[in-house]
C-alpha cells in the first residue's frame, strides 16, 4: 500500500492505476468507514483513501484541533482492507500560505440542517472535495448515508460541475445497539454514550410508526423529541437539540405530511459531543 503525502506524489502514483474508486475520509478510522473501502472495492480494481482533518469546514469554536488523529491505526486498517493508496496530505500541502481558497456554496441545499448550526461548513467540505477529486481524479467516489446532508451536497456539486465521477451512496454502519458509528463517539463517557442512544432509538420509533401508516409529520416529529428528551436515569448528562425533523429525501425541506420518500434527521449535543444521524422513512 502506498502512502503519499505530497499532491505531486500522489498525482504520480495514481498514474499507474487504472479505473479507481475513492473514499475521503477525516481518519479516525471504523468499521463504518470500512463499509465504504469494501463498497469502493466493488465499484473499481483500485481504491484509494484520503485521511485529511480539513480545517475550512470547522467552524472557529468547533473540534478541529482536539479531533482524533490516530494515523498508524488507520493505515493499518486501510492496509488490511486491501487499499491501494492513501493520501495523508498537511493543511499546508492542500491550502498553501498565499494561495487564495476558491470559495464553493449550493443555496439553498446547504443553508438548511447543518448549514443553519454550522454555516461556513459545506463550502469547507465542497472545496476541499474537489480538490481531491482533482489530485485523486477517481471514476467512482462512496460517500457514507450518515452525513446525509454532505451526500445530497456532494451530489448537486458533480451534477453542477460536471464532475465525471459516479458518487455511490452507502448505508450507514451502527454499533450492535444502534448507534451510528462515528470518529465523534470517542469522545462519550459511559453515561452519554449510553444517553447517545436515545438519537437512534427516537430515529427507529419514527421509522415504526410512518411503517405503521402515520402521515403527520408533526406527529412523527413529536415521536423523535420524546425518545431525545427522554434522559431515564442520566439527567445528569445535559443534551440539547440543534434539530430533529423530518424532510423530504432529496431537497431536505421539512415536511408537513408524508407523501413522498423522506429522512428523519437529527443533530444533538450529549455533553459537549455534537452527533448527528438520520434514517429512511417512507410512506407506507
Ligand atoms: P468522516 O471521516 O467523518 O469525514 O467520514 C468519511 C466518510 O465516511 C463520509 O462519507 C461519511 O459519511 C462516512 N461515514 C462516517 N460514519 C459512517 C457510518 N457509521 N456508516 C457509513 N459511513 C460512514
Amino acid at each position: 500500500m502506498l502512502v503519499l503525502d505530497s499532491i505531486s506524489g500522489f498525482r504520480a502514483a495514481r498514474a499507474k492505476l487504472g479505473r479507481l474508486a475513492f473514499v475521503p475520509t477525516m481518519g479516525a478510522l471504523h468499521a463504518g468507514h470500512m463499509s465504504l473501502v469494501h463498497e469502493a472495492r466493488r465499484h473499481a480494481p483500485h481504491v484509494a483513501v484520503s485521511i485529511f482533518v480539513n480545517p475550512t469546514q470547522f467552524g472557529p469554536t468547533e473540534d478541529f484541533t482536539k479531533y482524533p488523529r490516530p494515523i498508524e491505526d488507520d493505515l493499518r486498517m486501510c492496509r488490511d482492507a486491501g487499499v491501494d493508496c492513501v493520501f495523508t496530505p498537511t493543511a499546508a500541502e492542500m491550502y498553501p500560505a498565499g494561495v487564495p481558497i476558491t470559495l464553493l456554496d449550493l443555496p439553498p441545499l446547504t443553508k438548511t440542517l447543518e448549514g443553519r448550526f454550522r454555516p461556513t461548513h459545506f463550502a469547507g467540505v465542497c472545496v476541499v472535495v474537489l480538490k481531491l477529486f482533482n489530485i485523486v481524479s477517481p471514476q467512482i467516489a462512496c460517500f457514507g448515508e450518515k452525513d446525509f446532508q454532505q451526500l445530497a451536497v456532494i451530489r448537486a456539486m458533480v451534477k453542477s460541475l460536471d464532475l465525471p465521477i459516479d458518487i455511490v451512496g452507502c448505508p450507514t454502519f451502527r454499533e450492535a445497539d444502534g448507534l451510528a458509528m462515528s470518529s465523534r463517539n470517542r469522545y462519550l463517557n459511559a453515561d452519554e454514550r449510553r444517553r447517545a442512544l436515545s438519537i437512534s432509538r427516537g430515529l427507529f420509533a419514527v421509522q415504526e410508526l410512518a411503517r405503521s401508516g402515520e402521515i403527520s409529520c408533526e406527529v412523527l416529529r413529536r415521536e423523535l423529541r420524546r425518545h431525545l428528551e427522554h434522559a431515564g436515569d442520566l439527567p445528569h448528562v445535559p443534551t440539547s437539540i440543534d434539530y430533529a425533523t423530518v424532510v423530504d429525501r432529496d431537497h431536505l425541506s421539512e415536511l408537513t405530511t408524508l407523501d413522498r420518500p423522506a429522512r428523519a434527521v437529527v443533530a444533538m449535543r450529549v455533553g459537549t459531543t455534537r452527533l448527528i444521524d438520520n434514517v429512511p422513512v417512507n410512506p407506507n
